[in-house]
Order: structure tokens, then sequence, then C-alpha cells
């Protein structure tokens, strides 16, 4: 086996994701050999943000919080003989609304089992937020709006940086979701700006923080991307530097449970 667990998979509470029952990506854990997973669901977005894609369907539905919750333990129990289930959520730190996500893990976080935080909204220029990770066509839109895939990227890592050094409460996720998501859409929108003494400032505020890193598949398979998150060599460091590299597929679907992870089975040695 390459990895003894799967740490990002999304459920059919996902808005964006696919219709598959909630069983079926256990069971395809199971068969797998598996010995844990955790659904990490988007958790709903702060009230006050207005979700800037055009389904406005980024994150779960604060309706539908308590029915995951309450799912999730059933499930926990009806497989416990199985597999480990850990039942958390993706939160999204968004720059400008600490405040409601700090009360959000204060309410909810003790009833779960694993979180990762994640920048998927940027706050533009013009004060707009908008999704860095919706579509290459919106990826082209937010480089003319800050002026340069350079200042995108600046701007992207500047809010990663933030999301490690706020204070989020007791509850905050101790896990920093697919690090060089800005990279999704580089194959189409390569980006000149050499990165690495940012990466370097982040993974070391990691590092200080006792945070650990989402190996994320998920790139491998988005065709602009064709890497993981973080990308090989930021992720070679981090584990040089002692930072733990968790294994996630972000999967979506039941059946990419897993996927990719023979291509990070040198990152998942001890
Ligand atoms: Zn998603
Ligand atoms: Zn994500």
């Amino acid at each position: 086996m390459i990895a003894y667990g799967d740490f990002h998979v999304h459920t059919p509470f996902c808005p964006h994701g696919s219709n598959d029952q909630w069983e079926h990506y256990i069971l395809n854990a199971i068969k797998l050999g598996l010995s844990e997973i955790s659904f990490t669901e988007h958790a709903p977005l702060p009230i006050s943000f207005q979700d800037p894609v055009p389904n406005q369907d980024s994150a779960m539905a604060w309706s539908d919080l308590d029915m995951y919750l309450k799912k999730g333990e059933q499930l926990k129990l009806q497989y416990k003989e199985d597999i480990k289930i850990n039942i958390g959520f993706e939160v999204d730190y968004i720059d400008g609304y600490q405040e409601e996500i700090q009360s959000f893990l204060d309410q909810y976080g003790k009833q779960i089992d694993d979180a990762i935080l994640s920048v998927h909204m940027l706050k533009a220029p013009d004060n707009q937020y908008v999704c860095l990770d919706y579509s290459a066509t919106e990826f082209a839109n937010i480089i003319k709006q800050f002026q340069s895939i350079e200042a995108v990227y600046k701007h992207y890592y500047q809010t990663v940086l933030s999301s490690i050094t706020v204070d989020l409460g007791q509850y905050k996720p101790q896990r920093i979701g697919h690090l060089t998501l800005i990279e999704k859409f580089a194959l189409k929108y390569p980006s000149p700006f050499n990165d690495q003494t940012i990466i370097d400032e982040v993974l070391n505020k990691i590092k200080a923080n006792h945070y650990s890193l989402d190996l994320n598949t998920a790139g491998l398979y988005k065709p602009d991307c064709l890497s993981v998150y973080p990308k090989l060599e930021v992720a070679r460091k981090a584990k040089e530097i002692g930072i733990e590299l968790i294994p996630g597929s972000d999967s979506h679907q039941s059946t990419t449970i897993g996927r990719g992870f023979e291509q990070i089975r040198e990152l998942l040695k001890p």
C-alpha cells in the first residue's frame, strides 16, 4: 500500500461535486485497503461573504451543516470495523473575514476530527473577491484585474502567509491546503515570477507553527497543471525541513479516492 489514508475527500454535500453516494466513497477506500479517510467538505462560507462564482456553489450550504455532521457520525459507526472515518472541513481563509471564520470554528471545531485551511478566494485591487481556481477564463480575468501574473501570484502567497499567521482561535485547522493551487492554469498562463523566496517564507512559517501540508494529487489531472500541489520541488523542500505531508486526492467523486498516490510515493516515505 502506498498511503494508509486519503485525507482530503469531498462528499455529496459539495454543490460543485458529483452526486455520488457518500457510502460509495467509503466502499472504494476500503477496497483500496486504506485504513483511514478524512471527509473535508468545503465549510459554509461566511454569511456576509458573497461567493464570486457564477452559481455561488463554492461551498456547502449552511442549511446542510447539521445533516452533514449527523450523517458523518452515522457512517463512522457503521463502518468502524472496516475503516477509520474522520469528519471535518476544508475551511476557506478569506482575507477580511477572520472573525466570521473563527466564530464558525469556535462553534463547530470541537465536533470534527480533521480540517484543512485553504485559500481559493483573493481580494482583488477593486476590493471585490475572485475565485482563483474556478476556470482558466476566469483566471485570465483575474490576471487582467491584477495587471500581471506576477501580481496575482504575489497576492496569493501573501494571502497564504496571512492564513498561516492569523489567529483563528483554538480550532484553527493545522494543515494548509493545496499550497501551489495558484498554478492550476500555469501551463496556459505560465508565470514569469520567481516564487522561490516567497514559497520559502511560507514553508518556514508552516514549520514554525508546526502545521502540516496537504499533499494533493488533484492537480495531476487538471489539463493546465499536471502537477501535484505543492509542486514537487516545494513538496521535497517541505519534507526536507521536516514538515509533515498528508496525502489527499481532493476527490469530488467516489472513483478517484487515492488517485495518483503512486506518483507521490517517494514523498510519503518516512
Ligand atoms: Zn471542491
Ligand atoms: Zn480546495
